[in-house]
């Protein structure tokens, strides 16, 4: 099982997955947990580093953390002095790590990827003891345990992946014993460590991917992610609000549904589970008795064709051209491996087949530092004039309109464009797959939602399917 920020965000709502966690153990099942840290905790402490960075570091600011930390602390584990004060040191001794970080960082002025995955980690580290003490707390004994001793990472500090081999084998080593004793684990989501020790974070909303990990390291039943929606919904309900829950989704659409921007699940999360065959399900602890969606290999594909649509944003149009690019053999080579190299996610390519231009779709962040490196990587072209210039948008969007059943199905593209003409949103570029389980297009950034809508609205996405 693992908790969302929302639904360990306040002494209730930790009291509630509290609850959730021993009604698993008494209906006999063996469970482990994994937290995110509290709710907005992880976006404070990454913006107090930026400004420690600059220069302004408030000791304010770790008291605070401590206040709100205890204040839970006081109203959970009530009558337990004993572990309540022990609790309370451990989360003092983590937020004092956090203020020498910090202020290091006031007196450096540099804030490197390794120093962020620590600092972002503390939320986790403070909340793994606080569930643990709450469960424990309840009559199930609980025990917390540091992801950094179970999930071995490569060094890609803020989006580091596992090496699932030595996580298998660490995990079950440290994690069966307690298993075994009936102890609940409570496992820090977000973070791993690489072979050295040296603390990794597994990108922003990681704490899904922690779980599917961990769930797969221990060859789990089932992997249960709790969050705050009724599970895997047919669009972003901020930009649908006739978005439904879907039951069952496959793999293969809950997998493209997060690359594709739906927040409710980390991109990586759905691979490990995968390769394993183990069922995920997305639940809503604020609604613990709905089904929730239930991922899985066949995921009763929908007889519309698209299922689900969705949207990405901060992302940035980089196109290449030059009328003299036709025929020139290597263009698409070194641009990959430019983006390749500079270790960049690329969401979307296309190419005419005039091969007067090539775009990419980038994580904003990212895009200058990729154009730079495309400029480096094809300097000779940009001489030779068969390259012409090398441009970047960081106005616009990416949709993508997904299901199983659109594969081989004809009419659906068709579908897709009708609806966005009919709605006045204009196409940039258009791709899709031959694995046509997703059709992706690209749109500026200011008619996404309008994009999303129709297309929910013409395949009707807001009724059952059959
Ligand atoms: P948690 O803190 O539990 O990890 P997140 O905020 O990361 O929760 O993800 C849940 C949120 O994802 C929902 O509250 C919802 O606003 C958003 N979301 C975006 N797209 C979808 C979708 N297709 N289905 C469900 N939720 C979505
Ligand atoms: N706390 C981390 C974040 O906010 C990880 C997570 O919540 O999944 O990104
Ligand atoms: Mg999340």
């Amino acid at each position: 099982m693992k908790f969302g920020g929302t639904s360990v965000g306040s002494a209730e709502r930790i009291a509630q997955a509290a609850d959730l966690v021993i009604a698993g153990v008494r209906d006999g099942h063996r469970i482990v947990v994994v937290t995110s840290a509290m709710s907005g905790i992880t976006n404070q402490l990454i913006s107090t580093a930026q400004i420690a960075t600059r220069g302004n570091w408030q000791p304010s600011v770790r008291d605070n953390f401590f206040e709100r930390h205890r204040t839970v602390a006081d109203q959970l584990i009530k009558d337990a002095p004993s572990r309540r004060k022990a609790l309370m040191e451990i989360i003092g001794e983590r937020l004092d790590q956090f203020e020498k970080l910090c202020f290091g960082l006031s007196m450096v002025h540099e804030l490197t990827p390794r120093i962020l995955d620590v600092i972002s980690s503390t939320g986790e580290r403070l909340l793994a003891p606080l569930l643990a003490g709450a469960i424990a707390t309840r009559g199930v004994e609980a025990e917390a345990v540091e992801a950094t001793e179970l999930i071995v990472t490569n060094d890609q500090f803020g989006s580091a992946d596992p090496l699932m081999d030595r996580t298998q084998s660490k995990t079950e080593s440290r994690l069966r014993p307690f298993i075994e004793r009936g102890v609940v684990p409570v496992i820090t989501g977000f973070i791993g460590a690489t072979e050295d020790g040296v603390l990794t974070t597994l990108g922003r909303g990681g704490s899904d991917y922690s779980a599917s990990i961990i769930g797969a390291a221990l060859s789990a039943d089932e992997v249960w992610i709790w969050t705050d929606v009724d599970g895997v919904m047919t669009a972003n309900p901020g930009e649908v609000p006739e978005a439904r829950t879907m039951r069952e989704i496959s793999y293969s659409e809950a997998s493209e549904l997060a690359y594709y921007g739906a927040k409710v699940l980390h991109h990586r999360t759905i691979l490990p589970v995968y390769k394993q065959n183990i069922p995920l399900r997305i639940l809503n602890s604020f609604n613990a008795s709905d089904p929730g969606t239930r991922v899985s290999r066949n995921g009763h594909p929908s007889a519309r064709g698209v299922k689900a649509v969705t949207s990405i944003r901060n992302v940035s149009l980089v196109t290449i051209s030059g009328k003299g690019m036709q025929g020139i053999p290597g263009i698409a080579a070194k641009t990959f491996s430019a983006v390749a190299a500079e270790r960049a996610n690329i969401f979307m390519i296309s190419q005419a087949s005039s091969e007067n231009n090539l775009c990419l779709v980038v994580n904003a962040g990212e895009s200058r530092r990729i154009v730079k490196a495309l400029r480096s990587w094809l300097e000779l072209e940009l001489i030779q004039g068969h390259v012409e210039d090398i441009s970047v948008d960081d106005s616009i969007a990416v949709v993508a309109a997904i299901g199983d059943r659109m594969q081989g199905r004809p009419g659906i593209a068709g579908k897709v464009f009708g609806s966005l003409g009919a709605a006045g949103v204009n196409v940039i570029a258009i791709s899709q797959g031959s694995y046509e389980r997703n059709i992706s297009f690209i749109v500026s950034a200011d008619q996404a939602a309008d994009a999303v809508r129709a297309i929910h609205r013409a395949f009707e996405l807001d009724k059952p399917s059959q």
